[in-house]
């Protein structure tokens, strides 16, 4: 089978993640990469084969809406293979508007994907990540992948395509936009993440972490209740099945019991290590250090040993 296999993302680096998955799945079903565009082609540089630019919605933001018409006009008439989008929060809302549109399957938030030419095979994470579902779509399909699972696609040239799709009408009204404050963390590549659990006491001692975060070149994360219940941190600063996934080379997690819905979210870490007072807390399995013991006294002991070997 020949053909071509999509890749669409408003986000330009997880695009280019996601050409990476999408390279897998054209080499198993001897098929072509296409970076789609939708409107205008955006001026970063792309990674991995050829180019489609979909004419016809009109401004620099197409709205999910958009984007899944555009795509679901151009599909019917070039018919890929396959549209791999990113599991972001845009990418989910096209991903199942077009599968709709289409009448084709839809896999969600996949790894490990590959093709035996007639279909493809994605692995995603179920029950918080206990264990790895093995799912599978008959070609046409449509399919989000897990963002930070592949790396960056090099930029490769390639042949360029035009479509026409046509204007299209956006329902969605923007009513307002709010700059997101300054220094708004970036969980996903940070090498060092310093976790920050119910273990503290009180929002204002969350600074002798994000000291001990800054004195190792990290970043401050933390367990959802900090930011969704007590509001201490912003929503992006929270690890876990329903935050951030991350992996960096460090992740301390700091009076964290260690619940699978937030261990599904850095288990991937290369080294863990743990500081609680409970021996018996699950987050000791997960670690590959642990210190039982009080933060308020092994995190200023921490500083003071990263101190002395400045
Ligand atoms: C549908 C669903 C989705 C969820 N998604 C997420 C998610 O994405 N991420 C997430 O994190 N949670 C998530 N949760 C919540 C999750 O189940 C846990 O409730 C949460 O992770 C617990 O946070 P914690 O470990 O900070 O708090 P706790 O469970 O209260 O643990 C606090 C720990 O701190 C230790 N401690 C106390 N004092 C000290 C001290 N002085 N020094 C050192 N250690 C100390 C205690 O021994 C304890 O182990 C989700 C829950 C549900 C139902």
């Amino acid at each position: 089978m020949s053909g071509q296999v999509w890749v669409y993302s408003e986000s330009e680096p997880v695009a280019n993640e996601v050409a990476t998955a999408a390279a897998a799945v054209a080499q198993g079903a001897s098929a072509e990469v296409r970076m789609v565009d939708i409107g205008s082609v955006r001026p970063a540089t792309r990674g991995s084969g050829g180019r489609l630019l979909l004419k016809g919605p009109a401004g620099h933001e197409v709205s999910p809406a958009v984007a899944a018409e555009a795509l679901a006009r151009a599909a019917k008439d070039l018919a890929p293979l396959a549209v791999l989008l990113g599991a972001t929060r845009d990418g989910r809302e096209v991903a199942s508007r077009l599968a709709a549109k289409l009448g084709i399957g839809c896999m969600a938030e996949v790894a490990g994907l590959a093709s035996d030419g007639q279909g493809m095979t994605g692995e995603r994470n179920v029950f918080a990540g206990k264990v790895v579902a093995k799912v599978r779509c008959q070609f046409p399909a449509v399919a989000t992948v897990k963002v930070g699972a592949y790396p960056k696609a090099a930029a490769q040239p390639g042949e360029s395509q035009e479509k026409d799709v046509g204007p299209v009408s956006d329902q969605t009204k923007t009513v307002g936009r709010e700059k997101k404050p300054a220094g708004a963390v970036d969980l996903r590549s940070a090498k060092v993440i310093v976790s920050a659990g119910r273990g503290v006491k009180k929002k204002e001692d969350l600074a002798i972490l994000a000291e001990l975060a800054t004195a190792m070149r990290g970043a401050l994360g933390c367990s959802r209740p900090l930011s969704a219940d007590l509001g201490w941190l912003p929503e992006e600063h929270h690890i876990g099945l329903t935050g951030v996934t991350v992996k960096p080379d460090l992740y301390l997690a700091v009076g964290i019991s260690g619940q699978l819905q937030h261990v599904a979210g850095m288990k991937d870490s290369k080294v863990v290590a743990s500081i609680n007072t409970d021996k018996d807390a699950p987050i000791f399995q997960a670690s590959d250090y642990g210190i039982v013991g009080d933060l308020y006294q092994v995190i200023p002991a921490l500083e003071r040993a990263l101190a002395a070997r400045r």
